[in-house]
């Protein structure tokens, strides 16, 4: 089923059960807003992703209803994380996938960091 980005949030997906601890996740790194965990199908040699701990669907309700502190919060995670890996020299990629074009498979926001090779251009 395509991800409809403007529906409500479903509090069975998966990263809301990681989230609460219900499923197991390979943790790096959790602060007030965010937890960070490597993606369990990578694709490349470094592929975390950093997960806002509230209740988004996807970039569009997160940018349009989150409190700036909030979306503060989460944007300085996703630069704490790819520090913590080392990433910033020689750089990384982020990415966020919204919807059925954008190829969203998560009903909850998250940011996919890549790193640690050179990447590709990748787009479609
Ligand atoms: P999306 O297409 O941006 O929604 O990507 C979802 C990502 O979540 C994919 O890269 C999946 O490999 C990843 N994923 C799905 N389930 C799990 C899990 O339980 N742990 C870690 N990553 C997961």
């Amino acid at each position: 089923m395509p991800i409809d980005p403007t529906a409500p949030y479903d509090d069975d997906n998966i990263f809301a059960k990681i989230l609460r601890g219900e499923i197991p996740s390979s943790k790096v790194y959790e602060d007030e807003w965010a937890i960070a965990f490597e993606d369990i199908n990578p694709q490349a040699e470094i592929h975390t992703l950093v997960v806002p701990k509230g209740r988004y669907v996807s970039w569009d309700d997160f940018s349009a209803q989150a409190p700036d502190e909030e979306i503060a919060g989460f944007v300085r995670a996703v630069g704490k994380v790819a520090r913590a890996k080392g990433l910033v020299e020689p750089g990384y990629r982020l990415l966020a996938n919204v919807g059925e074009n954008g190829g969203q498979e998560v009903p909850h926001l998250h940011v996919h960091l890549f790193g640690g090779q050179k990447l590709g251009r990748m787009i479609g």
